[in-house]
């Protein structure tokens, strides 16, 4: 895996960008909006390291892996997939807001984990970029992941979304 120094800082920009998408979607309505917005960057950090803790048995003393490391827990078109169902359903359900971002953190985790000589099994088999080992070069990632953030951020508006969201939210 990357650093988790790496994961935990590529979790805010992956929180970041969920919570624009959000906003941006119109995560509801009213203060719904708001409860959306925090619950999709609250589950955008907590998705971020999700992969590696859900392959974690946590709830035995041992905390042995249940599952081999980088496996089904790394599977990117598992995470893609609740990425597209999720974002589909914003705005229906505050639910799908959380899903969205823990999903836009895991697949935020699979492209940290990516340039490592272990890969991610995006479809199938792991596919490494072979960029570096695991620890090296965290600070590219980290500034990619958050010239991500700054991008959609800017892309969705973030600034003006928000300005015009307050104005409506005082005339309600
Ligand atoms: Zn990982």
């Amino acid at each position: 895996m990357a650093s988790s120094n790496a994961h935990h800082a590529t979790g805010f920009a992956a929180g970041v960008i969920a919570a624009a998408l959000v906003l941006h979607n119109g995560g509801g309505h009213g203060g719904l909006v708001y409860a959306s917005v925090l619950l999709s960057f609250v589950a955008g950090v907590a998705g971020s390291t999700a992969p590696d803790w859900l392959e974690v048995a946590w709830w035995s003393r041992k905390r042995r892996l249940w599952i081999a490391h980088r496996t089904l827990t790394h599977w990117g078109i598992g995470w893609l997939a609740l990425l597209g169902l999720s974002y589909h359903a914003l705005g229906d359900s505050i639910y799908a807001a959380a899903a969205f971002g823990f999903a836009c953190g895991g697949v935020m985790h699979l492209l940290a984990d990516w340039p490592n000589p272990l890969g991610v099994p995006w479809i199938g088999a792991r596919h490494s970029l072979n960029l570096w080992n695991s620890g090296h070069c965290d600070l590219i990632v980290v500034a990619a992941s958050w010239a991500a953030a700054w991008f959609v951020g800017r892309h969705a508006g973030l600034a003006g979304m928000h300005g015009l969201q307050m104005l409506r939210h005082l005339r309600l």
